[in-house]
Parts: C-alpha cells; sequence; structure tokens
C-alpha cells in the first residue's frame, strides 16, 4: 500500500487544495504507539497491528467510516402490521466497521488472551479504531467490559463465554443461543440522574429461578440506552428486599419469545452518530441476576472501570487523529508564500498539539498496560488514574479537535472536506458518558480517602522520578499535591478538578521524562507548568526546536 502522507516538501498543488490523507498505516507512521506497543510488551502482536494500521488508513475503511456517520440508525419499532419489533436500521457501512472492531479485538482481547500485555496490544488497536470510527467503539468496549461482570453468574458466564470471546460480528437478531457472537451493553442512566444512580426507580421482582441463574422482571425505563441491538444489557434495577442490583436483560427471553424492552426514541447526538442511542421501557423485561442482590452498584461500575480506560484510550486517539490530520493540512497549504506548518506561530501551535498527543498516548497506554498487572504500584495507579486521565484526557480532546479543524481553515468547518467536523463533535461524549468531568474528580478524591496508601504509593513515584531527572518543576508539582491532600475533605472538594488536573499533568510530565525524547520531554515541563501557559494565548510547545518535535511526531 502506497502511503500518500505528505512530506514537508511536497510540491503545492496548482489550487493549494490538499490532497486527502488515505492509504497510509496508522502504526507504522506513530512512533510514539509503537514504542508503547514494546514497552507494554506486546511486540508478539506487532505484525497483527501493522494490518490493522494499514486496514484503518485504507481509502475503502475512511468511506464506511464517513457512510456510517452520515447515514444515521433509524428506529423501526414496529413491523408493517403493527407487531412491535424494536429494531434499529443501519446502513451497511455500519456493520463493516463493526466487523472490523470486533475482528481486531476490540469487544474481548484482554479477557480472552491470558498475557498481560494483552492489554497494551487491545489498548493500540482501541487507539486507532477511534481515530477513524468511534461510534463502533461503543458497542464493542462494553462488550469487552461486561465479561467480568458476567462472570459474576456462573451458568451465565459458561453460556455466554463463547459468544463474547468470538472475533466474528453477527448481527442477527435473534436468541443469543442461536448466535455465532453476542454484544452486550449498559443500562444504569434514568431520567432522574446518571450520576447519582442510587436515585434509580427500574424496579425488580423476583420471578424464580432456571438454568441461567435467579430470575427476574424488571419494570422501568432508562433515559440513555446506547446501542439497543446488543444482545443483552448489564442494568441497574431495583428489588423490594434489597435495594440496587445488577441484572443481565437478554433481547430475547431463553424461551425464544422477544423480550419486552419498548424503545421508545432515538437520541438525535451532537456526534457519535454512527451508534445508535435511545430511551427504553422495561415492562416486565426477563432478566437474571448478576453478583449479589444489593450490590448492584459496585457490580456494575466494575464495568465502568473499564469503559472509563477506553474513554481515555479513545480521546488519546481522537487528538492523534486531530494531530496527524493537521500536520498533514498545514504541510500542504500554502499562505503568505510558504507552507503553513512553516510560519512561526503555526509551528508553534503544531508543535503544542503533538506534545498533547504524545503525553495523551503515553498516559492512555501506560495506563492499559497496569491493567495486566498485580504490582501494587499498578494498582494504586490504576485506581487513581483511571479516573484522573478519564477527566483530563477527554478534555483536552475537546480543546484540541477544535483547535486543530481551524488549522484547516474554513475546510475544518465543511462536512464534506474532511473528518474535521466528526473528530470535534466526538470528543464530548467521552467527558460525558461513563461519568462526567467532575464525577471523575470526586472518583480520584474516593479512591484516595479509600487507600490512602495508594496516594502516598503514587506520589512517591512520581517525586521520585521528577528528583531523579532533576526537574524543580515537577517537583514543585508532587509538593503540591502532596500539601493538598492535606486540606480539610470540603475543601478539598471544592478544589477537585485543579488537584486531578495537577495529578494528570504531573503524571503526563513524568511518563514524558521516562519514555519521550529529552527535547519533548523538557518542552512538555516547560510549557504546561509555565503559568503563562493556557488554552489559547498561551499555546506555547516550549521548545526552541518545534520543527525537529514535528519531524518525529510524523513517521509517515
Ligand atoms: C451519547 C450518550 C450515550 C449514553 N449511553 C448510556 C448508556 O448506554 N447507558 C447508560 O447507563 N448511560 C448512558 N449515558 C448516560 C451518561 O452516562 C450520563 O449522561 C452521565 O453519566 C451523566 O449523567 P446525567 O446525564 O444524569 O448528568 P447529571 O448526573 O445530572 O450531571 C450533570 C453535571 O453535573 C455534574 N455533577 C454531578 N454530580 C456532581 C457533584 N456531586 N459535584 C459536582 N458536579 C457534579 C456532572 O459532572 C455533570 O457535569 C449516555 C450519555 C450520552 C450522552
Amino acid at each position: 500500500m502506497t502511503a500518500t502522507l505528505a512530506s514537508p516538501q511536497a510540491g503545492v498543488h496548482p489550487d493549494n487544495q490538499v490532497p486527502e490523507l488515505k492509504d497510509y498505516n496508522l502504526y507504522s507512521s506513530d512512533p510514539v504507539l509503537r514504542r508503547a506497543v514494546a514497552r507494554g510488551g506486546a511486540q508478539w502482536r506487532e505484525a497483527e497491528l501493522l494490518r490493522q494500521g494499514a486496514e484503518y488508513g485504507a481509502e475503502a475503511t475512511l468511506r464506511a467510516a464517513e457512510d456510517a456517520n452520515r447515514y444515521a440508525p433509524e428506529l423501526v419499532a414496529f413491523a408493517p402490521m403493527g407487531q412491535r419489533i424494536d429494531q434499529i436500521k443501519f446502513h451497511p457501512a455500519w456493520h463493516q466497521i463493526m466487523a472490523i472492531a470486533r475482528r481486531n479485538g476490540i469487544a474481548n482481547l484482554p479477557f480472552t488472551d491470558a498475557r498481560p500485555s494483552a492489554w497494551t496490544a487491545y489498548g493500540a488497536s482501541l487507539f486507532m479504531h477511534s481515530q477513524i470510527e468511534a461510534g463502533s467503539a461503543c458497542p464493542t468496549t462494553m462488550t469487552k467490559a461486561c465479561i467480568p461482570v458476567l462472570r459474576r453468574n456462573a451458568p451465565l458466564y459458561a453460556l455466554t463465554a463463547p459468544l463474547l470471546a468470538s472475533l466474528e460480528h453477527d448481527a442477527r437478531d435473534i436468541p443469543l443461543v442461536q448466535k455465532r457472537s453476542i454484544a452486550v451493553g449498559m443500562g444504569m442512566t434514568e431520567k432522574q440522574g446518571g450520576s447519582d444512580v442510587r436515585t434509580n426507580t427500574t424496579r425488580a421482582v423476583p420471578a424464580g429461578s432456571g438454568p441461567w441463574g435467579d430470575e427476574y422482571l424488571l419494570t422501568g425505563h432508562k433515559w440513555f440506552f446506547s446501542a439497543p441491538m446488543c444482545d443483552g444489557h448489564l442494568a441497574l434495577a431495583r428489588t423490594d428486599a434489597h435495594g440496587p442490583s445488577c441484572f443481565f436483560v437478554p433481547r430475547w427471553r431463553p424461551d425464544g419469545s422477544k423480550n419486552p424492552i419498548h424503545l421508545l426514541r432515538l437520541k438525535d447526538k451532537v456526534g457519535n452518530r454512527s451508534n445508535s442511542g435511545c430511551e427504553v421501557e422495561f415492562h416486565e423485561a426477563w432478566g437474571v441476576r448478576v453478583g449479589e442482590e444489593g450490590r448492584g452498584i459496585p457490580t456494575i461500575i466494575e464495568m465502568a472501570t473499564y469503559t472509563r480506560l477506553d474513554c481515555a484510550l479513545s480521546s488519546a486517539g481522537l487528538l492523534r487523529q486531530a494531530l496527524v490530520q493537521a500536520l498533514h493540512y498545514a504541510r500542504h497549504r500554502h499562505a503568505f508564500g510558504r507552507a503553513l506548518a512553516e510560519q512561526p506561530m503555526m509551528t508553534e501551535l503544531l508543535a503544542d498539539l503533538a506534545l498533547e498527543s504524545e503525553a495523551a498516548t503515553l498516559l492512555a497506554m501506560d495506563l492499559a498496560g497496569r491493567f495486566g498487572s498485580d504490582e501494587a504500584l499498578d494498582g494504586a495507579w490504576r485506581r487513581i488514574m483511571t479516573p484522573a486521565a478519564k477527566f483530563w484526557v477527554c478534555k483536552r480532546a475537546v480543546a484540541l479537535t477544535g483547535e486543530a479543524m481551524e488549522v484547516w481553515g474554513g475546510n475544518g468547518y465543511v462536512e464534506t472536506s474532511g473528518p474535521m467536523g466528526r473528530l470535534f463533535r466526538e470528543a464530548p461524549v467521552n467527558s460525558i458518558w461513563e461519568g462526567s468531568g467532575n464525577v471523575m474528580c470526586l472518583d480520584v478524591l474516593r479512591a484516595i480517602a479509600r487507600q490512602p496508601e495508594d496516594a502516598q504509593r503514587l506520589l512517591e513515584h512520581l517525586h521520585g522520578v521528577a528528583t531523579a531527572a532533576a526537574a524543580p518543576p515537577l517537583v514543585a508539582q508532587v509538593r503540591q499535591l502532596r500539601a493538598a491532600l492535606a486540606q480539610p475533605p470540603a475543601e478539598l472538594e471544592r478544589q477537585a478538578r485543579r488537584f486531578t488536573q495537577r495529578l494528570a499533568l504531573s503524571a503526563q510530565a513524568c511518563l514524558m521524562l521516562q519514555h519521550a525524547s529529552a527535547e519533548a520531554a523538557g518542552a512538555f515541563i516547560s510549557s504546561r507548568f509555565d503559568p503563562d501557559w493556557g488554552p489559547v494565548t498561551g499555546i506555547s510547545s516550549g521548545t526552541s526546536e518545534p520543527a525537529a518535535l514535528l519531524r518525529a511526531a510524523w513517521a509517515g
């Protein structure tokens, strides 16, 4: 496959319009990702990741991603003669993209491959997939995240394990026992509240016991219910005896009849348009309990721990794609006598974007790798840094997909010109779902309060890296984190966003010191901890050689 990545010396097209970036390899052209895969011990996946990288950059995949978003899913609630069917009609491109996601391991890899480095391999695939079509990552990553939760119901897991482990996308709307693979979603959020799921009102009434476990009938609603064509959802409902509990609610009951889960309306979303999301009602919908009765919130939150990692990986992917598209454009487009990329202020902006992308990739991929480890530091890092990374990387993607769009000038704002609008509209959802920004910051504090020794261990580690590298601004940041923890809890909560930002930036700075070039690490630290650094006027890469930094970011 011939890459059509621009070189900075490429000639100017007569009309100064930029050729589409296509038929390139997302993996081989990303040195930061490749090094992260090697560091995470996932070299065994190298050939497959190279194949995936070419697949994601191929023109056919780009067209399918575009079509899956342009021709949005439609709700078909009723058959022609009025029977409820509660189906979603998709453009064929959606299934093409779903097949790629599934084949590339995004629905199961870390739970089907016992190697701890499978988490790193998985992270690399999701990172690339999200760059090209993020909507399909929703049902596929939820499927992966439900696997450890479903294991809590042994008979149900015995039945579903091979279907979850399959690399095939089977979209048929038939009972799961007849399928070659299944997808599973999550239903928590009701009208009264998503962050505060304790207010949920959906009721579950015991209905005996069967081969799949303890059975219940669920009545109520979900205000957000993504990917309703999944073969089942893990849903939260309260029992009269014990309160919130977690249930597996399939689309079809075991007797082969359709489960009464009524799809009411599709959400008309800002972005993420390829993925269907809807409002539903359960009318005595059949479900089996997963986990202990009354322990539904911690049971389903385990799933959210994994999907929060996914949000960080996916937003790091959006940042990478924003960088790549901005660089490609600025190297081809000329204004005022030279390529945009060579205009000093633009070089600086792009270098800042490159630093942000590298730091986001390092944080997300490093976090993924720690999910496969039992080491004490990795556990502490996972518990505290998962919500911190989700908060910070997703927020940065919201800001910088907008900045990258502007690098394209007016073309950036036009859907038919390229993917910039889609990247921009995609970014906020990762920040909102699976726990919005403030809730993530509260989660960081909650993790610290629950196991203060985790925070000790994590800050000790960050301090060690900062002092070994003789990086005084970073040492000062870690000192401030420690001082913040000594404050009364109410004060700390008031400042939770600032604390989480400082924590995420400090972790990124340490990772840059450990794994990036000395030039990039130095630039990251001197810019991010400069009081003048800010989202607009303070954009500064802090490097004396921004052009060198850009050359290193783009190995195409
Ligand atoms: C496209 C899309 C798909 C979704 N799919 C699903 C799905 O499949 N399944 C599902 O269960 N849910 C889904 N959701 C719901 C999503 O998880 C919730 O919207 C999200 O968790 C926030 O809940 P909420 O909307 O009720 O907002 P609220 O809980 O009302 O929060 C509103 C704001 O207040 C902030 N806030 C809340 N509590 C505090 C506090 N104590 N201190 C400070 N600030 C606070 C939040 O951070 C947020 O910014 C989806 C949402 C979207 C947008």
